[in-house]
């Protein structure tokens, strides 16, 4: 059955509140548990963005909305059917990874946003994620009303008012509620048929210039392997334009930094791409759409422990300019996200902002502010186009809180 390991073609990301199941979720949508790391299990939260890709599939012979399955094997025993292998991005909940999550947004084309049916709505990071979707522009949202096992039904029944009220006026108004529970893999049919709708695969032109968004980087190799076996880096991170072939020349910027005379500058690398790895299976060619590992010719020790994480990949020759300082329009939110709910002032001349532009996000001193629009110089270059998305964040207390989007000059 070759199709059941065909390409993930859509990315969706998994966005809404710590604890409120979407690592359980994605699990039972795709069999795979996302927390890889054993570091983010003894945490207990997703610290890095977690993939995992699952098959939607439909049974011929059963009526809808119950035809829709991730089994292969339908009651009847007949086989089902394949409609798409989509690739989950699981961002976490916790409110200091905002940065990760926004890094995140980059690569959804929608989102579910898991709500627990436990818990008054909105809870913090459930409000956070829903305008950091706003502020990336992911529009196309299926809100999943988890645990109702643990709930009656007037509370299910209340909690999905509290929904509705709290996504009226925003880029979610629209988006389906699909009362499930992810533990109990309750009314997952309902949800699939909510996600076949809400988020279909965008349009992409596979003849365009390869262009890739990198969001992970590793070292594969165990510690102690031989020169004649070390693997070369690996990059991962999702295509959002043209494809990639084995054997083909990609660019990475900003590149790395190099040190010459007492000078340090950035500068592109270039290396072959040696391997593609769509989702768990090896490809010649990888296409748009889902989450892409490439084995690289590149020294293992560049790519170590996410060190180009936040680059673009690329044709050579082809990619947009490395920014080491921009000037961007500011467009303020009202007030800061989240419990307290502070007005927030104007972005002054000297603070400090983070920045996240595409899957990078770096620390930027603002150098000259005024109404609507600043300045500011990077402590880590990035790559990106003009007419970029920026979301900015401001030190509040101890830690970084959401205050406005910029739009690179
Ligand atoms: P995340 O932080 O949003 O990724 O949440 P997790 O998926 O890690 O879930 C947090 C806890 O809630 C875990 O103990 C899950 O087993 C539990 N959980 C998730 N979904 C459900 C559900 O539908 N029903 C019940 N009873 N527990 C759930
Ligand atoms: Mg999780």
């Amino acid at each position: 059955a070759t199709e059941t390991h065909q390409q993930p073609e859509v990315n969706i990301g998994l966005v809404g509140h710590v604890d409120h199941g979407k690592t359980t979720l994605v699990q039972a949508l795709s069999g795979s548990w996302t927390d890889q790391h054993s570091e983010e299990m003894k945490r207990g939260i997703s610290i890095r963005l977690g993939y995992a890709d699952a098959t939607f599939r439909k049974c011929p012979e059963v009526e809808e909305p119950e035809a829709f399955t991730v089994e292969e094997t339908c009651p009847d025993g007949s086989e089902s059917e394949v409609l798409r292998t989509v690739s989950f991005v699981d961002a976490p909940g916790h409110e200091t990874l905002m940065a990760t999550m926004l890094s995140g947004a980059a690569l959804m084309d929608g989102a579910v946003l898991v709500v627990s049916a436990t818990e008054e709505v909105p809870q913090a990071q459930t409000e956070e994620h829903l305008m950091a979707l706003d502020i990336i522009g992911v529009e196309n949202i299926v809100i999943a009303q988890n645990k109702i096992d643990l709930v009656d039904r007037d509370q299910a029944v209340r909690n999905h008012e509290q929904i509705q009220e709290f996504v009226a006026g925003t880029v979610a108004e629209d988006a389906p509620i699909v009362p499930v529970s992810a533990q109990q893999e309750v009314n997952m049919d309902l949800l699939i048929d909510a996600v076949e709708r809400e988020i279909p695969t965008p349009d992409r032109e596979a003849s365009d210039a390869a262009r890739m968004f990198v969001a992970r980087s590793f070292d594969i190799n165990r510690p102690g392997t031989t020169w004649a076996d070390l693997k070369g880096g690996v990059v991962g991170g999702s295509l959002v334009d043209g494809s990639l072939e084995a054997g083909e020349e990609i660019e990475l910027r900003p590149g790395r930094e190099v040190e010459e005379g007492g000078q340090t500058e950035w500068r592109p690398i270039t290396t072959e791409v040696r391997s593609l790895q769509a989702g768990s299976q090896s490809v010649d060619v990888a296409t748009p759409g889902g989450l892409l590992g490439v084995g690289t010719g590149l020294d293992p020790s560049l790519t170590k422990g996410d060190a180009l994480a936040g680059q673009v990949a690329g044709e050579p020759g082809t990619l947009p300019p490395t920014h080491e300082a921009f000037e961007m329009d500011v467009e303020l939110l009202d007030r800061v996200v989240g419990e307290d709910g502070d007005e927030i002032e104007e972005i002054s001349t000297g603070e400090p902002l983070m920045l996240t532009v595409g899957t990078a996000t770096t620390v930027g001193a603002v150098t000259s502010a005024r109404s609507g629009e600043c300045e500011v110089s990077l402590k880590r270059p990035v790559c990106a186009e003009s007419g970029s998305k920026i979301a900015i964040n401001r030190r509040v207390g101890a830690r970084w809180r959401l205050i406005g989007i910029g739009t690179l000059k």
